[in-house]
């Protein structure tokens, strides 16, 4: 029988290569043009309605040129992202990414490289990344560590580790059922409610996640610690993990983390860190004793994506017991055998290790900004959004119409206008500087009292960029 005749075109390939090329390399410029001159355009725009409809297209059947497509995305997506990139956004916690990550992703991207496992450099890569972490966090060649999305997920594998610990593999089959008693643990009232909803997820309950009160710094207040644990126990219940925060998402401030390994300690707690974005500040020499107990953690959530300046998404987590943490996770199946040689060598896996089988090669937009950068230079970077904040704090204390609400404990500011005590002139004030494009900050809720912060994460901020935030903020007081 004949073969059939080959269709016209049968894969998803280029069918002109030197066109492709030349059509990529115009999108590349294109990106280096938006990132070159970010400065000269609005931090955010308001996205227009004909906008929003214009990609409300039927699913495409049919074929459209890569010119076209990426017109469109010129025109419809980039003008309308959210601005992190730009030194005036100073909302949330959100990182600027940088050239060399974002080229590092590319190459990534046209790898398609899958890390859930297989014997292949780029899980070597990833392995070398936990290889350089692991030592800046106390922890020996025993660590394990993965890339993630993000300190969601990371804290919520902590939750699961964690959890291992205390009941052991057998709630892997017997779920909490296995538990004699109750489980328990803490954070403080400023943990971030990721940690609360990984209680949810864990089957736990956010019930079983005590918010012990802060004090006058923001900091987990650790004789109401030690007598939650205490109250716990003599009720009969099994606490069982303790989570220090390395810089609290309203305003950055960092849990004693030795008094927290101390206690950990003596009641035998999991002691896990959420250092989603302080984490990193270890690399500023200023910086890194605040964080000193952070070195004694069973395990870290962190993000190189907010002060570490990847592109997104690239967070992690550290485990000091790779083993516990493979416990965790591991289990077998047929179609994923390993072997001594060939591709199905080199186990364990990153499959075995956390939640996703297949997996990106996030690790190499962080190996990438880690040898381009270089440590020093992000920990300085780091150094430099801190002393941003201060004198944004300075600014806000010798202003009269501002009322300072937290101290910049580290890169984040939190104030209002003065008097404001609805809230509703600092709300509206935030709304009209994002709407104005001259700066971003966002708003959070502090003691009941609505406060504008800027969370100075950017490497691209300067001191320019926080006096047009006050500047632009300012005249509506008038
Ligand atoms: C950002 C943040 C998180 C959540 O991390 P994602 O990467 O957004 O999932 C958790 N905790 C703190 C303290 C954070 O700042």
């Amino acid at each position: 029988m004949p073969l059939p005749p080959p269709p016209d075109h049968e894969d998803l390939d280029p069918r002109d290569w030197p066109d492709a090329r030349a059509q990529a390399h115009r999108m590349l410029d294109d990106l280096f043009d938006h990132l070159e001159r970010l400065r000269e355009g609005p931090v955010w725009r308001p996205i227009p309605e004909q906008v929003r409809q214009a990609v409300r297209q039927p699913l495409p059947r049919r074929p459209t040129p890569l010119a076209q497509v990426h017109e469109e995305f010129m025109r419809l997506v980039l003008p309308y992202s959210v601005g992190n990139l730009h030194p005036g956004f100073m909302g949330w916690v959100h990182g600027g990414g940088n050239v060399a990550g974002m080229l590092g992703e590319m190459l990534a991207a046209g790898l398609n490289a899958n890390l859930g496992g297989r014997d292949q450099m780029p899980v070597e890569l990833e392995r070398q990344i936990l290889r350089w972490l692991a030592p800046l966090f106390g922890m020996s060649g025993q660590a394990g560590g993965l890339f993630v999305t993000g300190s969601s997920m990371a804290n919520f594998m902590a939750v699961l580790v964690a959890r291992s610990a205390a009941l052991g593999s057998e709630v892997r089959n017997k779920g909490l059922a296995c538990a004699r008693r109750q489980l328990a643990g803490y954070a403080s009232t400023a943990v971030h409610g990721c940690v609360v909803r990984a209680m949810e997820m864990a089957g736990m309950g956010s019930e079983a996640l005590r918010l012990v009160p802060v004090d006058g710094e923001g900091r987990m207040d650790l004789a109401a610690l030690a007598a939650a644990v205490a109250g716990d126990r003599s009720a009969g219940r099994q606490p069982f993990l303790v989570v220090g925060t390395a810089g609290t998402v309203d305003t950055g401030a960092v849990d004693d983390l030795e008094g927290i390994a101390d206690l950990a300690a003596e009641h035998r707690l999991w002691f896990h860190v959420d250092g989603a974005y302080g984490a990193l500040a270890l690399l500023a020499p200023a910086l890194a004793p605040r964080l000193a107990g952070i070195r004694r953690a069973d395990s870290v959530a962190l993000d190189f994506h907010k002060w570490g300046q990847v592109p997104y998404d690239a967070g992690y987590f550290l485990a000091r017991d790779g083993e516990l943490q493979r416990r965790t996770f591991a289990s077998e199946a047929a179609y994923l055998r390993r072997s001594d040689r060939g591709l199905a060598a080199g186990t364990p896996w990153p499959c075995d290790l956390g939640p996703d089988l297949s997996r990106g090669f996030r690790a190499l937009k962080v190996w990438f900004t880690l040898k381009v950068h270089g440590t020093d230079r992000l920990g300085e970077i780091i150094g430099h959004t801190c002393e941003l904040a201060r004198y944004l704090q300075d600014r806000v204390l010798q202003e009269p119409r501002l009322e300072l609400l937290a101290p910049a404990h580290l890169n984040i500011v939190c104030f209002r206008l003065r008097g404001d005590d609805s809230g509703r002139r600092s709300a509206e004030a935030v709304t009209r500087l994002h709407e104005s494009g001259l700066a971003a900050p966002s708003t959070t809720v502090l003691g009941g009292r609505l406060a504008i912060r800027a969370a100075i994460v950017n490497h691209r901020t300067q001191p320019r960029d926080i006096d047009r935030l006050l500047d632009a903020l300012l005249p509506d007081l008038a």
